[in-house]
């Protein structure tokens, strides 16, 4: 970014920083006419910004798509300042954005919403993709792009969570037909549930199917002693599923990295984390933000060598380390289960409430999965199953009842 242009935007970000600049800007009002007279024209500007990102990119699997390697995560979104943060992003080159109907109760759709109908310019610089829950329902992505005040999206990534053949075949129903009413350009599924086994069920029949995967990043090992056999398997499994869909075409997503605590952590940490991700794997990293601060710390990196120096290596490790008692989302305490409950998913609703902070969210996961942990929890007894394979000791008897309690 030349000086001239930082400078400009550093004078913006003061401005809506202060409280005065805040009035200036008029940003209580968040004026449709505001956001449309900063939006450059559709058409050629979007199509330029798509060949040519002034971000460091790489390529989205077989879509062609020149993904910026950080990318915007929609889930903290929220209100006229959400919309502002998102706005600031894709000023400053992010060009893959992702929104959920579940994320905020609708506050991330309507944050995203508020600014592709003002200025719908935005919409056209940005590689949308959208969250589908539920497959059957056919209503679910309409709404959504309604609400987003946009025609289509350009990749649907249904929730596919468990080894499942009929689950896929239903994705597989809803995004030929999403395709088919040029509803969505690009096939794509979201899995945060049974890693390994669901990557090996798409690698053995879907493979040509799908067009990008936005997946759960957990069981990355240590960016330290990667390539040893120190690393555990699930972990070299995991790393060797990624090279195979890769390999394929399929374009990767990364999340629950680790990516919104250390963007927290500032520079100096996230820098180092997705290094280490896209040494990993990943073709860009979903990240997470709600402050212009974090958008201007994330796009300000200098990304252009992705290459790992010494010095990153140790500070990637060592964040690493940091995360070491979070779920690896392995799915193990599922399997287990003498009761069949999924616990891995109370596990996640409980990264969601207590680390994330993300409390609403996390009961209204809860409340969608259906399932009275509090009344299961009761019924555990002596067992320890989940206990017993959980790597990072977190899965248990007491971590169950004490989730379900506090969600239920
Ligand atoms: S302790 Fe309870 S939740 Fe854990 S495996 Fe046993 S029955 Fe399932
Ligand atoms: S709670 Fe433990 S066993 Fe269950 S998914 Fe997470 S890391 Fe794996």
């Amino acid at each position: 970014m030349d000086r001239e242009r930082r400078n400009e935007v550093s004078r913006r970000d003061f401005l809506w920083r202060t409280t005065s600049g805040a009035a200036v800007l008029g940003v209580g009002a968040l004026a449709a006419q505001a956001w449309a007279e900063q939006a450059a024209p559709a058409g050629d500007a979007a199509q330029s910004t798509a060949r040519k990102p002034i971000l460091p990119h790489g390529k989205l699997g077989r879509t062609g798509y020149p993904v910026t390697l950080v990318s915007f995560g929609g889930i903290l979104l929220k209100g006229s300042v959400g919309t502002r943060v998102l706005q600031l992003a894709i000023d400053r080159g992010i060009n893959l954005v992702h929104t959920s109907a579940s994320y905020g109760g609708g506050a991330s759709v309507a944050a995203f919403g508020e600014l592709f109908k003002a200025a719908p310019a935005y919409r056209e610089k940005v590689f949308l993709c959208l969250k589908s829950l539920r497959p059957e329902k056919e209503s679910e992505i309409d709404d959504m792009l309604r609400a987003l005040g946009v025609e289509n999206a350009d990749a649907v990534l249904t929730e596919l969570h468990s080894p499942d053949p009929k689950r896929v075949d239903a994705i597989r129903r809803q995004q030929d037909a999403l395709k088919k009413k040029g509803k969505v350009r690009h096939t794509g599924f979201v899995c945060h549930g049974d890693m390994n086994d669901v990557l090996e069920l798409v690698l053995d029949q879907h493979k040509d199917y799908f067009d990008v995967a936005l997946l759960a990043m957990k069981l990355v090992p240590n960016p330290a002693n990667r390539d040893k056999a120190a690393a555990d398997e699930a972990g070299q499994r995991f790393l060797a599923n990624l090279k195979a869909l890769r390999k394929a075409g399929v374009g990767i997503l990364s999340m629950k990295s680790g990516a919104k605590e250390a963007v927290k952590k500032g520079a100096a940490v996230y820098g180092p984390h997705i290094k280490a991700y896209l040494e990993a794997g990943a073709d860009s990293m979903l990240t997470s933000m709600d402050t212009l601060d974090q958008v201007d710390m994330v796009t300000r990196l200098e990304l252009r060598n992705p290459h790992l120096t010494p010095d990153e290596r140790r500070a990637a490790a060592e964040f690493h380390d940091s995360q070491a008692g979070t779920c690896r989302m392995c799915a193990a305490c599922k399997k287990a289960c003498p009761q069949g409950l999924p616990v891995n998913d109370l596990m996640r609703f409980r990264m969601y409430d207590v680390d994330y902070g993300l409390h609403e969210h996390a009961r209204t996961e809860y409340e969608s999965l259906g399932v009275d942990f509090r009344q299961a929890a009761s019924r555990c007894g002596d067992c320890t199953a989940c206990a017993s394979v959980c790597p990072v000791n977190l899965a248990g008897p007491t971590t169950v009842r004490d989730t379900a309690i506090a969600l239920g």
